[in-house]
């Protein structure tokens, strides 16, 4: 070993002691013939003085030592004399007094520094040199957080009988909603793997092998447009477990979760436990949308019962068309000046309003764009069943039920950023169920899954595939937190009569079933245990763990904003040969 000892670990009981530390110059500080070097590994900083009286071979050594070169220092331990400790540093009340300095390597002047968390350059510098961007601490304490988090998960599952499986990379197309990315084959020409979207037809698989309970902490691949928060590749819990119901996997998962957060994130808190349960219809209702942030209120209410006789055009026209009037009640804002509301009208005419109504309650009254339209006891009915006090400012929308909705669940979003309504360190974790098991694709005239087309359909919803899809809910179940979707999952089909009518109504064809999908519906008939699972977003959980901004921050190597690798500027174009080994022509 280059070293005895880190250079986080140094204490005062560690004084007198002969040490020998390896590691990267973090500071350097000149202070009339004493040089003072902080030293850095991945355990911490200790600072390391350099006085004149050692031999002229390391004073020359040290005279030209710069920041990030990387030295080996042998010394003994001090204790810092009282008054001299740096109460910053954990190993503060130390500090090494050099006998001997090698210069293991020098390194060039980097292109941005590592030592604090100023000045840092664009994402695209940091990315092309993310090995140096890593040096920095809260990138080391971000990588430190995420193998916590899956060494917890790995161990809580393995008490729980779960085992880890490996599944190829090199695969079939698993549809998860995204485009798949290919490989071509050299062996076959003109086929080609798919990298999994999921291993979601390899875990259920595993069950009918009766392995019982499967878990991996799996890559999964999807070529979607790059948008704000995704990567090509993002890392998944992935988990399943035979002869269970939808409350067996939830519970465990909770349990999970419930453990886990209190040990790799004692900062953290949870909002309740156990954690509330809703269904798709009833938080869409209430929060306006199927990923919810629990840490507010600001619900949204249905006051169209109030409004059948309204003046107000608006309402009027709502109504008569089947739509609704809901309104959200943002606490103190009834002084919000013109422009405010404006900017607020705007905000909800980009979610899909015609216009926004509002009623500011005021002591001389109400004010505000609906303000005479509304007849008095419209009025106190309308403060009574929403709550409103005087400083409040009630924002309505009127129009179909699911622009309402999406209207109202996005102010409520911006007002608590605006407002600063939801704790940073609460983690408010829900479960969502009873989703709809089809979306009709108007583009297209037919019908999607929802979550999967291996996800299983209520059994009291059989009849409807005939009569109306639109109804039929599924087993299906997702886990939120904070206004994030943190996790699907769903009991699976194990039947491949039902597995089939999925497929048909799906609008595949009996030879695209059978070429894509056939060896799972054949797996079925040799004995599939009833199962079911979910799979947990492993990048998005540390990213709010460790209160960063995006899950790039918390991913080793990851695409840049535009899914472009630019430390090592892949994609890039290969060699002529391997493309014809691989029997692809490029076109121009
Ligand atoms: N395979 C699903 C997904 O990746 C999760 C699951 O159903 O277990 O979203």
């Amino acid at each position: 070993m280059y070293k005895t000892h880190t250079c986080g670990e140094l204490r005062a009981t560690h004084a007198g002691k002969q040490v020998t530390l390896a590691g990267w110059v973090h500071r350097r500080r000149d202070h009339g013939g004493v040089i003072f070097l902080d030293l850095r590994d991945r355990y911490g900083i200790i600072q390391v003085t350099v006085n004149p009286d050692l031999s002229k071979e390391t004073l020359e050594h040290v005279a030209n030592v710069r920041m990030e070169w990387v030295l080996q220092v042998t010394g003994t331990v001090h204790k810092r004399p009282a008054g001299m400790e740096n109460p910053k540093m954990q190993t503060g009340e130390v500090e090494i007094i050099a006998e001997s300095i090698d210069v293991l390597n020098p390194a060039k002047t980097l292109p941005f520094m590592v030592s604090g968390e100023n000045d840092l350059p664009d994402e695209n510098t940091r990315l092309k040199y993310r090995y140096l961007d890593l040096r920095r601490e809260r990138m080391s304490r971000n990588m430190i957080l995420r193998h916590k988090v899956v060494k917890f998960m790995r161990d809580f599952l393995d008490k729980q009988n779960f085992i880890e499986i490996e599944t190829p990379i090199l695969f079939k197309a698993t549809p998860e909603g995204a485009r798949d990315y290919l490989v071509p084959s050299r062996i076959y020409p003109g086929q080609f793997y798919a990298l999994p979207q999921s291993p979601q037809q390899l875990k259920q698989l595993l069950m009918v092998a009766g392995m019982d309970r499967y878990f991996q902490i799996a890559r999964c691949f999807r070529d979607e447009d790059s948008r704000g928060d995704r990567q090509p590749e993002f890392t998944q819990l992935d988990l399943e477990m035979s002869f269970v119901h939808r409350d067996d996997v939830l519970a465990l998962v909770e349990a999970l979760y419930t453990d886990m957060i209190p040990r790799v994130a004692p900062r953290k808190k949870l909002l309740s436990s156990p954690w509330p349960k809703f269904s798709y219809k009833e938080v869409v209702e209430k929060y306006g949308t199927d990923k919810p942030d629990l840490r507010f209120g600001m619900e949204l209410i249905d006051v169209s019962d109030i409004f059948t006789k309204s003046d107000f055009r608006v309402f009027q026209s709502a109504i008569e068309s089947g739509g609704v009037i809901k309104c959200i009640v943002a606490p103190g804002c009834a002084d919000y000046s013109r422009k405010e509301v404006d900017a607020l009208t705007e905000s909800a005419k980009a979610l899909g309003a015609k216009g926004l109504a509002t009623l500011a309650v005021t002591g001389e009254g109400l004010k505000g764009t609906a303000a005479k339209f509304v007849k008095s006891e419209e009025e106190e009915a309308v403060k009574s069943k929403v709550g409103a006090k005087e400083g409040d400012l009630i924002l309505f929308a009127a129009d179909e039920r699911a622009v309402v909705n999406k209207v109202l669940g996005g102010l409520r979003v911006i007002f608590r950023d605006k407002l600063d309504l939801a704790d940073p360190d609460l983690m408010a974790f829900a479960w969502i169920v009873d989703f709809p098991m089809f979306a009709w694709n108007e583009e297209e005239k037919k019908w999607d899954a929802e979550h999967h087309p291996f996800t299983m359909p209520q059994l009291d919803d059989l009849p409807k595939f005939e009569t109306n899809p639109a109804e039929i809910l599924s087993d299906a179940y997702d886990m939120v937190c904070n206004g994030y979707e943190m996790a699907s999952g769903s009991i699976r089909i194990h039947r491949s009569d039902i597995q089939l009518k999925v497929f048909q109504l799906l609008g595949l064809r009996g030879d695209e079933i059978e070429q894509k999908f056939g060896h799972m519906l054949e797996a079925f008939e040799y004995g599939a245990p009833p199962h079911g699972g979910m799979a947990p977003g492993v990048d998005r959980l540390v990213m709010l763990l460790a209160d960063e901004p995006n899950i790039r921050e918390v991913i080793a190597f990851p695409k840049n904003q535009t899914g472009r690798d630019v430390m090592a500027d892949a994609p890039s174009e290969v060699e002529p040969k391997q493309l014809k080994e691989l029997h692809i022509q490029i076109k121009e």
